[in-house]
């Protein structure tokens, strides 16, 4: 990996402004919930930008036209860890293919490559972070990324 000190919300604007156009096409609505300070972490940008990428995509392949898809960015109550969300108004997941998402070539769809989750997980490894996900209790998935805060003790 190739690390720098990087604004998390800058990462974040960029993924939304990638995905803009596949967004548009389909009809769905792009939106930033973004921590209103700088949220300083010690990453390699093109890794964390692929992971939102990845996230980002899933989200699109799973909404349907209208829908929308929130990107978050904060910072936890002890300042030494950001959460980065990114959810969707799509159906969710099953129940039964939550423990099988992350790993390599686990696909539902026709012609996916079911890599996306598995890398975005083990990008988010090296960088000593968490990845989870949850339905919503409306409706749609919700996939956190948690990582250190820059000069965190933790
Ligand atoms: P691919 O997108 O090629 O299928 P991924 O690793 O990106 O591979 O995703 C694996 C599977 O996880 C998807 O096929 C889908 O079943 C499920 N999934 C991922 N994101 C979402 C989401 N936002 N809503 C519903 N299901 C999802
Ligand atoms: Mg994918």
């Amino acid at each position: 990996p190739c690390k720098s000190d990087q604004d998390v919300n800058d990462i974040v604007a960029e993924a939304a402004a990638l995905v803009r156009k596949p967004a548009n096409f389909k009809d769905i609505r792009l939106t930033c919930d973004l921590h209103e300070r700088e949220i300083k972490a010690h990453c390699d940008k093109a890794q964390i930008l692929q992971c939102l990428v990845n996230l980002a995509l899933n989200a699109i392949d799973a909404t349907e036209p209208g829908g929308t898809i929130t990107f978050e960015t904060k910072l936890l109550p002890e300042g030494n860890w950001m959460e980065i969300s990114v959810a969707d108004t799509g159906p969710g997941l099953p129940e039964n293919i939550v423990d099988k998402i992350f790993e390599p070539f686990f696909t539902t769809k026709p012609t996916g490559t079911g890599l996306g989750l598995s890398i975005t997980h083990g990008f988010v490894r090296q960088h000593r972070g968490f990845i989870s996900v949850e339905n919503r209790a409306d409706s749609g998935a919700a996939f956190t990324i948690r990582l250190p805060v820059r000069g965190a003790k933790a």
